[in-house]
């Protein structure tokens, strides 16, 4: 008896052969009907045996593509309507788009074997993709996901690949970034230096250049990268000066699985997150020194080729180890535009190899790393996003527009919560113009309108986002607290909306409740009853304010005015600079001094107690820097840090610091006595708040918590105990988190009580 359905599927479903897929199916099970690809997903009609059609759906669920994932199906019986043959149909327009947009895809097994195959009309064309692989997001101009809508739009099919983008039975079956060396784009190096200019004579050349120690700009997925030979000192210190950057670690890109292997320490674990689709930069234990790479610091950054450019230069004989940074003067966001690249990039590159295709977006390589509580993403960017990472229960569109530092915005349609990619910090010029486009995007690729919109933002009233916040002039705009929505990011990603926690929020610095600046905070609460603060560091003076995140000394001279008889620290073996006076003269003048509870403060004053004395030059430099040294000294007894009446007190650890290192106490165990007794401190702090509020579970976030040895001191310290302890996956601790759990906040607080609907003031959480 002929019996037929429609079904819906949601999830990641366009631009990952999931209607050739459908399609192979229905003919495989002599099934009628049709598939389409709308803003939703994907639609399907079958008709045919009842058998049939129960075993097609059951296949669906199992068999789908390697890149395709389910997030929802509905099977709905209807009446059959005569179809025998089974096709695709062109796309649908509908409504409001919320198909989930794929994140970009590394080249599979197959396009490399075609790649590297000397007899196939794509060898060695840097181009090459199908339906398994191949960029995505970073091609996409508008949804639905179709060739006209992409970058590709200027380049037409000749009849080899017309005949492949139409074949079902074809891997390339609409795979709308298809091209071949004769109808699509070619990659050519300027200046040229090769004739023709083409693409394998370009890349071969590439290949020679960077094994003769010059420095390239590589057109890449997401925008455009800064390779060199990492095992050449002398080509990372020229890339280091002429970028400006003077310590800040650089990424690797190794060959291929060995030859990472021989650089860092590979877990199971860590390996399946570096050879994961994301292909992210993986942060693990380094087992070589490479000079000017990553200099003070036991991680390297390593991760694998992804684009099959990046395989050719490795098959071309480029050095087998690439320094590969994203290419940017300093802090600006990556360049990714061409004739923006020439420019900025001048003077920096001795050649670019430019590819022809344009980039819709600017999306960096990710950062990610196996740690002590599991898999987490530091930078979240190629291979994560868009993908939603949670879903809320409000029913109206929500933008978070995160923090001023390593800013990341979150939109929320029909109760999806799609975090954008990394921005970067919004004090820049030109991360501020990113900031916006990226809001602008990701709201028109969504199609939702700023009229009905609710917009969120930190409670900090000198941030840029905040002022942006201001500018968009939406109905309803909500401030959330800074420290809320770090431990707020860990309950979104869990889904957790109701269970009562205790939270935990070690950060930099970020704005509080009474206009001071929080840092070192611990509340209870739930993401629908908001979070009380219960705990905190101790306060102290931060003289600068934000700015003595800058200088070490400066933070310590805030933190140091509370302890007694303090040795004359300019003196050996201290040897503060002359910033610090100056930073003690405004103390004691009380002039640009504010009162803190930052932890991360605190670790930068531990820093310069320890030695680390000058300027930092990049973010967190200080407290990476006692990491290091930590690591280098085995475990020895921590340092007290007592938890009193609410506070956990620093003095007595700053003190026993002053002690060791006065008696000349090799500096690395002084680190590693710091860490262990700020998790001892932590670990007994947490176990009495639990108690009194009866609660089991514990949420670990914020910036400080990336700090990979104090986590598994806190996991050593808590195994065995009835806790359950959360931290961040999806999204990272630092404040590229934020946004998340900003969203988070508003949507259930909407959900609860409506009561951002009927608010149209300012309203604070
Ligand atoms: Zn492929
Ligand atoms: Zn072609």
């Amino acid at each position: 008896m002929a019996s037929a359905c429609s079904i819906r599927v949601r999830g990641v479903v366009q631009g990952v052969g999931f209607r050739p897929f459908v399609y192979r199916l229905a003919r495989a099970n002599a099934l009628g009907g049709w598939v389409l690809n709308d803003t939703e997903g994907v639609e399907i009609f079958l008709e045919g045996a009842e058998q049939d059609v129960v075993a097609f759906v059951s296949d669906l669920k199992t068999q789908v593509p390697p890149a395709a994932s389910i997030a929802e199906l509905e099977v709905r019986a209807v009446s059959p309507q005569g179809l025998r043959d089974f096709t695709i149909r062109e796309s649908e327009r509908q409504a409001q788009p919320t198909t989930r947009v794929s994140p970009d895809l590394p080249v599979c097994d197959d396009c490399l074997a075609d790649l590297l195959d000397p007899a196939n009309p794509r060898y060695w064309y840097p181009y090459i993709n199908c339906t398994n692989c191949g960029p995505r997001y970073s091609v996409i101009y508008s949804l639905p996901y179709d060739r006209p809508n992409t970058t590709m739009r200027n380049w037409a099919l000749d009849s080899f690949c017309e005949t492949e983008y139409g074949d079902p039975g074809n891997r390339r079956f609409h795979a709308q970034p298809i091209a071949c060396p004769r109808c699509g784009p070619d990659y050519y190096l300027d200046p040229p230096e090769t004739e023709p200019a083409a693409s394998e004579p370009s890349i071969r050349k590439a290949a020679d250049l960077l094994g003769t120690g010059k420095i390239l700009a590589l057109k890449g997925l997401g925008g455009y990268h800064l390779a060199c030979d990492a095992r050449n000192t002398a080509a990372v210190g020229a890339l280091r000066c002429r970028k400006y950057r003077k310590e800040k670690p650089f990424a690797l890109m190794a060959r291929d699985l060995e030859v990472a292997r021989s650089l860092v320490e590979l877990s199971p674990q860590a390996q399946v997150l570096l050879t994961s689709s994301a292909r992210p930069i993986l942060l693990a234990r380094g087992l070589v020194e490479l000079a000017e790479v990553a200099p003070n610091n036991g991680e390297l950054g390593v991760m694998l080729p992804y684009t099959p450019l990046q395989h050719l230069l490795f098959a071309a004989g480029a050095p087998p180890v690439l320094v590969m940074t994203s290419a940017n003067r300093s802090t600006e966001p990556i360049a990714y535009e061409d004739e923006e690249a020439l420019t900025s990039l001048a003077g920096i590159a001795d050649n670019f190899l430019i590819g022809q295709r344009p980039i819709a977006r600017r999306v960096d390589d990710s950062i990610a790393r196996f740690g002590a509580f599991g898999p987490v993403v530091l930078r979240r960017g190629r291979g994560y996003a868009p993908a939603p990472v949670a879903k809320f229960p409000a029913q109206r569109p929500i933008l978070a527009l995160g923090a001023d530092l390593k800013n990341a915005v979150t939109l929320v349609v029909n109760g999806q919560a799609f975090v954008s990619q990394h921005i970067g910090d919004l004090e820049h010029f030109q991360s501020s113009r990113a900031f916006r486009e990226t809001v602008h995007d990701l709201v028109t690729m969504y199609e939702v309108s700023w009229d009905e919109l609710i917009v969120v933002h930190d409670s900090h009233p000198q941030y840029a986002s905040t002022a942006f916040a201001a500018e968009l002039a939406a109905p309803n705009t909500v401030a959330v607290q800074h420290h809320r929505a770090h431990v707020a990011s860990v309950l979104a990603e869990l889904g957790e909306f109701e269970r009562r926690v205790v939270g935990v929020s070690f950060d930099g610095t970020g704005y509080g409740d009474d206009s001071t600046i929080w840092g070192g905070e611990i509340f209870v609460g739930s993401l629908g009853d908001g979070f009380e603060r219960v705990a905190h560091l101790r306060s102290a003076s931060l003289p600068g304010g934000d700015a003595a995140a800058q200088f070490p000394v400066q933070a310590a001279a805030g933190f140091l005015a509370q302890i007694n008889d303090l040795p004359r620290l300019t003196q050996p073996p201290f040897n503060f600079p002359v910033r610090y006076h100056k930073a003690a003269q405004l103390l004691s003048r009380n002039v640009r001094t504010f009162p803190t509870t930052s932890i991360g403060r605190l670790f930068d004053t531990a820093a310069a107690l320890a030695g680390f004395t000058r300027e930092i030059s990049f973010e967190g430099q200080a407290a990476m820097w006692l990491e290091h040294e930590a690591r280098r000294s085995f475990l020895v007894g921590p340092y007290p840090f007592p938890f009193v009446n609410g506070e956990l007190d620093f003095r007595p650890s700053l003190e026993s610091m002053i002690e060791d290192r006065a008696r000349g106490r090799d500096t690395r165990e002084i680190a590693r006595a710091f860490h262990r007794g700020v998790a001892l401190g932590l670990h007994d702090a947490l176990i009495q708040i639990c108690q009194f509020h009866s609660i089991d579970t514990i949420v670990l976030s914020g910036g400080v918590f990336q700090n990979e040895l104090l986590m598994e001191d806190l996991k050593s310290l808590f195994a065995g105990q009835p806790f359950q302890i959360c931290t961040n996956h999806a999204v990272p601790p630092n404040d590229g988190g934020i946004s998340l759990g900003q969203a988070a906040m508003v949507s259930v607080l909407e959900s609860h009580e409506g009561v951002v609907q009927t608010s149209r003031s300012d309203c604070y959480i």
